[in-house]
């Protein structure tokens, strides 16, 4: 075991050579990603579970570099928030999002939300909520039609201090969620005291949900967390749901919102206009 740890060690040491460079040239072109217009925001449309309706669209930042191609969040997200890039960026979504929902809202659409995803150090900043406060100024959207998500760990880094600013946001109207619920941790404990309006189970309840009888478990914990939001008047959302069966169940054990590729993936605001036509047809 020894000797598979040791080998494992050197090998893990090439791998960060190759990826400190990678990084470094990341780095680089993260910084003029913005200003070049190689960032921007996909829509992921959400519905109704009841009236099967879409209700909003979730924006997923996207990174389009002419050489590299299509990068996820998953890689450059984190490194933003280590080089500091993250608050612009988060600026960034914020404001296209909210621009890109007034704009369906001015087509006759004013039923639908945005959710916007919001990093930690972008919450931790003093003037997070003067930045949310502008944006619904200069778009012109109401404020209850913006959803801001949240990690656990974003709101537990410091209680006290994320309840405040989140007090703050309410007050402006914005609505709140927790986002990949379950994940993080002392979840429970925190739960009763957080103002949030709804929580999103995490995909990894929802990715082997079904009628399978040798997976009962997360069924179990999915319909314990619908139960306890129900309590706490909470909306649940259910994220990452891929099969039919999947929705059908979530449907069944009274989940009020759905949103996986089921639906559809996230695609680009043109896509987004396209599929808001076709799916009011049906
Ligand atoms: P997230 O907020 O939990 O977003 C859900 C992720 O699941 C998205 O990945 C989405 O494309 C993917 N997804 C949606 N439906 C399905 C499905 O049915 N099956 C599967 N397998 N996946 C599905 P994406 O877009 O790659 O984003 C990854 C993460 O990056 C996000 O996780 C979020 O934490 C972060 N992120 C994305 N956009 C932003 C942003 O604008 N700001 C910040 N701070 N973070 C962002
Ligand atoms: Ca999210
Ligand atoms: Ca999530
Ligand atoms: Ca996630």
């Amino acid at each position: 075991a020894k000797e598979k740890g040791f080998g494992k060690r050197e090998f893990f040491t090439g791998e960060m050579n190759a990826f400190s460079l990678e990084r470094l040239r990341l780095e680089g072109f993260l910084r003029k990603a913005i200003q070049k217009g190689e960032l921007l925001p996909f829509f992921q449309p959400q519905i109704c579970m009841k009236t099967e309706k879409i209700i909003g669209f979730e924006a997923l930042i996207r990174w389009q570099h002419p050489e590299l191609g299509l990068i996820s969040p998953m890689q450059f997200i984190p490194l933003a928030e280590e080089i500091g890039l993250i608050d612009e960026i988060g600026r960034f979504v914020l404001f296209e999002s909210c621009k890109q929902l007034k704009q369906w809202h001015d087509e006759d659409k004013d039923h639908l939300s945005i959710s916007v995803n919001v990093s930690s150090r972008q919450f931790q900043r003093l003037s997070f909520v003067y930045e949310v406060k502008e944006v619904l100024e200069l778009t012109g959207i109401p404020a209850h039609c913006l959803n801001l998500e949240l990690t656990e760990s974003t709101m537990i880094h410091n209680v006290e201090y994320s309840i405040s600013i989140m007090e703050e946001l309410r007050e402006l109207g914005v609505k709140l969620s927790i986002d990949d619920f379950g994940t993080g941790y002392s979840s429970l404990s925190y739960l009763k005291d957080l103002p949030v309006d709804s929580l999103k189970i995490d995909q990894s309840f929802i990715r082997h949900l079904s009628e399978d009888y040798f997976n009962t478990s997360d069924a179990a914990i999915i319909k314990a967390i619908i139960m306890m939001c129900e309590g706490l008047s909470l909306t649940t959302v259910a994220e990452g749901v891929e099969t039919f069966e999947q929705l059908k169940l979530l449907q069944e054990y009274g989940c009020h919102h759905a949103q996986g590729y089921i639906i559809s993936k996230p695609m680009p605001s043109i896509e987004a206009d396209v599929f808001l036509k076709f799916y009011s047809l049906t």
